[in-house]
């Protein structure tokens, strides 16, 4: 579904609309989005904003070819489109990704405001507040997607492959944040170049991240239902592009 070398998965934003009136003002938000106009705003049909999940990849896909071909449109980025936004939102995907400077979103996805609502934690974990978020993403926002992207050279990764004893001196938080990721590097063969078993470890924590997401009820009635799709992907640094995973 995804162009080879391009996109990934999840999206989220930001918690607006927490005045009680989520539906209309996402509703107005969204019509916004159809109409576009903004000096910026698409301009064709097939940008308009996605109604289905495939649609969504799609959307995704290309702002990553976009972003790897050097030909960034920064689409809704104006002052217009952002005064637009005022009342409400209604992003098509719902992104959890890591918290690494490297990685943002938006940029590399070739979005502007309004597009994604975006969740980023280091290594990409899941948990309960996590969770929450998406659910608010998917259940009010109406994202159509929603996608866990790791990328290459992740710290939190890396410092998950290291030996517990190495993380001794660290403050709890971070080595609890650290135990989640631990299970993706269990089976991976130490023999083998570090930057492959960062490589490896990273995918497989992706894909433990979707797990946990489609094993939640409210999620998984989402997925059921036909109303998200939840899919992983890992972002590579030294290309740009953003890899699917077979989940
Ligand atoms: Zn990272």
């Amino acid at each position: 579904m995804l162009a080879a070398t391009a996109v990934c998965t999840g999206v989220t934003s930001v918690l607006g609309c927490a005045d009680g009136n989520t539906q209309e003002k996402t509703k107005d938000a969204t019509n916004h989005a159809n109409q576009d106009g903004g000096q910026d705003a698409p301009r064709n049909e097939s940008e308009k904003a996605p109604e289905t999940s495939a649609g969504a990849i799609e959307r995704l896909s290309k702002g990553n070819a976009r972003f790897v071909s050097g030909k960034l449109r920064h689409p809704h980025s104006a002052t217009e489109w952002r005064k637009r936004l005022v009342g409400g939102q209604a992003p098509f995907a719902t992104i959890v990704g890591c918290s690494d400077s490297r990685v943002p979103p938006e940029l590399l996805f070739d979005q502007g405001f309004g597009d994604l609502f975006v969740i980023r934690v280091a290594g990409n974990v899941i948990d309960t507040d996590v969770v929450g978020s998406i659910e608010y993403g998917v259940d009010h926002l109406n994202t159509k997607l929603v996608v866990v992207m790791g990328h290459e050279g992740c710290g939190a990764v890396t410092a998950a492959l290291q030996a517990d004893a190495d993380l001794e001196k660290e403050p709890n938080e971070i080595r609890s944040l650290v135990s989640k990721i631990k299970p993706a590097t269990k089976d991976v063969d130490r023999e083998l170049p570090f930057e492959k078993q960062l490589n490896i470890s990273v995918a497989e924590n992706v894909r433990n991240s979707v797990k946990q997401l489609k094993a939640v009820a409210d999620l998984a009635l989402a997925e059921k239902e036909s109303r998200t799709e939840i899919i992983g992907c890992v972002y590579e640094i030294k290309t740009g592009h953003v890899r699917m995973l077979d989940v």
